[in-house]
């Protein structure tokens, strides 16, 4: 789990690999109106396509937004393949979004590794330009949006490892391993921007930035934050969660403890009935 939630976070380098996605493998293809997947295993091109589709779909509805050209999904069996693409060691998936193509590699979790590359084509497609736009938001929506159920705690708990950020940290130049946290912080501020003012607001954002405002501007807009506002209510919230996360350990520690407990105290009456039943048939057999 932990190791797939920081390969999952790495999948966030992404839009630096030079290196042709379709690297040395030979390909086969299946294809529908919108997709091409390249393949080499049938079954996993099968159920590539049918995730991609699924996710293509409601991804399009989400940003109003139809990319012109077909997308290309390289699913990739052999791990060693894989990293003559990508990014990073860590990596599972890369997205080109201006090349319309996304590699991934096949394994648990394939739906979200899709799902969140397919985000960075369609997203970053859809806006006039990326001027501004914060790489901890266009990794957080990916996040958001290809709902990573099965890694979602390690997501949050790496993201709120040692202390709070502030928003303007999570920009600018950041190592691969930063960028992996950045992305991880981003995703937590997207789902509390999510949770504040709703799923549409969101949209309403994001359909302004598709009309040219720059992030911040779009914000605004949307929500009436701007990006001291917004950095105040992130801490906030990051610092709540981190109390409801050490909570939750302290909660669990103490049904611990109460479990020992009774498992103690009901073996002491145990003990103590059996004794005295002992006690109760010594003296029926000296009665009789
Ligand atoms: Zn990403």
């Amino acid at each position: 789990m932990k190791r797939l939630a920081t390969a999952l976070i790495l999948a966030a380098a992404l839009l630096v690999s030079l290196v042709p996605l379709a690297h040395a493998v030979h390909w086969k293809t299946i294809e529908d109106k919108h997709l091409v997947v390249y393949y080499q295993k049938e079954s996993l091109g099968r159920a590539a396509l049918r995730l991609a589709q699924e996710e293509q779909k409601r991804l399009i509805r989400f940003f109003r937004y139809k990319p012109s050209e077909k997308i290309k999904i390289y699913v990739y069996n052999d791990p060693l393949a894989f990293r003559m693409i990508a990014p990073n060691r860590k990596a599972i998936g890369v997205a080109r979004p201006f090349s319309s193509e996304i590699a991934v590699l096949a394994g648990e979790e394939l739906r979200t590794t899709i799902s969140h590359e397919l985000v960075h084509v369609i997203f970053l497609q859809s806006l006039p330009s990326l001027r501004g736009l914060p790489f901890w938001f266009a990794e957080g929506i990916a996040f958001y949006l290809s709902q990573p159920r099965l890694v979602q705690v390690d997501l949050e708990r790496y993201a709120l490892r040692g202390d709070v950020r502030h928003i303007e940290e999570l920009s600018g130049n950041l190592s691969p391993e930063e960028e992996g946290k950045a992305a991880a912080e981003g995703y937590l501020i997207t789902k509390f921007l999510a949770e504040k003012f709703g799923v549409q607001k969101l949209r309403t954002m994001i359909f302004f930035m598709q009309r040219g405002k720059n992030f911040y501007a779009a914000l605004q807009a949307s929500t009436g934050l701007n990006e001291q506002t917004l950095d105040k209510e992130w801490h906030n919230y990051g610092e709540a969660q981190k109390k409801l996360g050490s909570l939750r350990e302290l909660r669990f520690f103490g049904f611990l403890v109460i479990a020992l407990l009774a498992i103690i105290v009901s073996a002491y009456w145990l003990i103590k009935i059996r004794k005295r039943l002992l006690v109760e048939e010594e003296d029926l057999e000296g009665d009789q």
